[in-house]
């Protein structure tokens, strides 16, 4: 279990958050975000620059990041990764594979402090 969650924080059997306790967006970075995208676990793996890259196994993601992955705008997406200092063509990758691999969102608990 990441430090600092609880039992009601994270399911640990399906490896997968309940709250959005210490989450960011997987995007934008946002605090508090709404949503978590589970991945198919033979799919979260690509290659860039010849390079292997492995997918987190889960994306947490805030509701306008969540507009436009449902709104299939890619290029905000990309542009969100790239303004926090993702190189593009790893953005564009990771998206790629976060899109083959995602497995729909599940609406997070609001964790309250
Ligand atoms: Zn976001």
């Amino acid at each position: 279990m990441p430090p600092d969650l609880g039992p009601e924080d994270f399911d640990e059997l399906q490896r997968l958050p309940i709250t959005n306790r210490d989450q960011s967006c997987a995007f934008c970075g946002g605090d508090r975000p709404r949503f978590v995208h589970p991945l198919a676990r033979d799919r979260i793996a690509f290659r860039v620059f010849g390079k292997g890259w492995t997918l987190p196994t889960f994306w947490t993601v805030c509701d306008q990041c969540e507009a436009s992955i449902e709104g299939g705008n890619d290029a905000k997406l990309r542009s969100r990764m790239t303004d926090r200092g993702t190189d593009e063509e790893l953005a564009q990758a990771s998206l790629t594979a976060f899109r083959a691999a995602d497995l729909g969102p599940s609406t997070l608990i609001d964790a309250v402090e």
